[in-house]
């Protein structure tokens, strides 16, 4: 997971460490750098930013050491996520009768699986989650989820193939308020992203249920890809955070940052593979520890 980035800042520290006294040196080898993070599908806008806060702090020569540069770049990176809101949906969702979450993506990205995954975290935490099929465009999408509901043995609202998705959320939350359902997990239709009357139907969903929170679900092998989806999805519909799934296959390492950087939106979990308790929440100073070097 992540290893291409901490090679690439392995390899730089190491390097950099050997020209501490030379500027144009240690110049060239940012211009390098720079690179390697475009190719590890780190944003151009944050290589700016952090490669604009190396460059300073060698010119102010604040950096004397190896260790001195990987505590540099740990807290450049970090000062990323700063100031990002933090969400807890697991205990958000104590506050709220039944609690809503849409699920928002491209059609395979691992949105139902991940709709999956967090339905059994959800039962395992105490709570009766309820999956909502409001994909009915695709024949597949219910089919797909009402499976993951048998394997878990948890329920799943589906309605007609071709019915109004809005209308299928709308009927979901009278059912889980009858039934004591506490906790909604909506599943919604991610046919191409660059499609209007998606957007208008993704809207009307969020219109007739207003969710406590809009989650964009990410493939982070689709590298660039997942960052323009995000961009896409927040630009039309407005997202709370983002869900980063296949980190366990996801070697390059720059799609959570580009993410959080670009949207200023928490990146709330990792998918990390493909069964139900494969999924863990993203933490700032594991995603640095994994990116970069332990020892020098
Ligand atoms: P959807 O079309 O977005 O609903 O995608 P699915 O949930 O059907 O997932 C597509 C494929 O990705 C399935 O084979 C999943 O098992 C797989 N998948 C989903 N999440 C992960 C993950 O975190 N890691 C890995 N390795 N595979 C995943």
């Amino acid at each position: 997971m992540f290893s291409k980035l901490r090679r690439v800042f392995t390899n730089f520290i190491e390097k950099a460490s050997k020209k501490i006294f030379s500027k144009k040196e240690l110049f060239e080898l940012i211009d390098e750098l720079e690179l390697s993070l475009i190719e590890n599908d780190v944003a151009y806008e944050v290589v700016e930013e952090l490669t604009s806060k190396l460059r300073k702090a060698i010119e102010e020569k604040s950096v004397h050491s190896k260790g001195e540069l990987l505590l540099l770049l740990r807290n450049i990176i970090k000062s990323i996520f700063e100031d990002i809101e933090e969400i807890d949906i697991l205990s958000e969702a104590r506050m709220y009768r039944p609690y809503k979450i849409v699920f928002l993506g491209v059609n395979g990205v691992g949105k139902t699986t991940t709709i999956a995954k967090l339905a059994k975290m959800y039962r395992d935490h105490g709570f009766k989650p309820l999956m909502v099929a409001a994909d009915t465009f695709r024949a597949g999408a219910q089919e797909q989820l009402r499976i993951h509901g048998e394997k878990l043995g948890l329920p799943v609202f589906m309605g007609k193939y071709g019915a109004d998705p809005a209308a299928i959320v709308f009927d979901a939350i009278i059912f889980a308020e009858k039934r004591g359902y506490d906790v909604l997990l909506v599943d919604t239709a991610g046919r191409m992203h660059v499609d209007i009357d998606l957007v208008e139907e993704l809207k009307k969903i969020v219109r007739v249920s207003k969710p406590h929170r809009k989650i964009l679900v990410v493939d982070a092998l689709t590298g660039n890809d997942a960052l323009e989806q995000a961009r896409f999805f927040n630009d039309a519909i407005g997202l709370d955070g983002v869900i980063v799934t296949k980190a366990d296959a996801y070697e390059q390492g720059g799609v959570p940052l580009s993410i959080a950087y670009v949207l200023r939106k928490p990146i709330l979990f990792l998918g990390i593979g493909q069964d139900y308790k494969d999924i863990k929440p993203f933490s700032v100073e594991d995603f640095l520890d994994k990116i970069l070097p332990q020892k020098l």
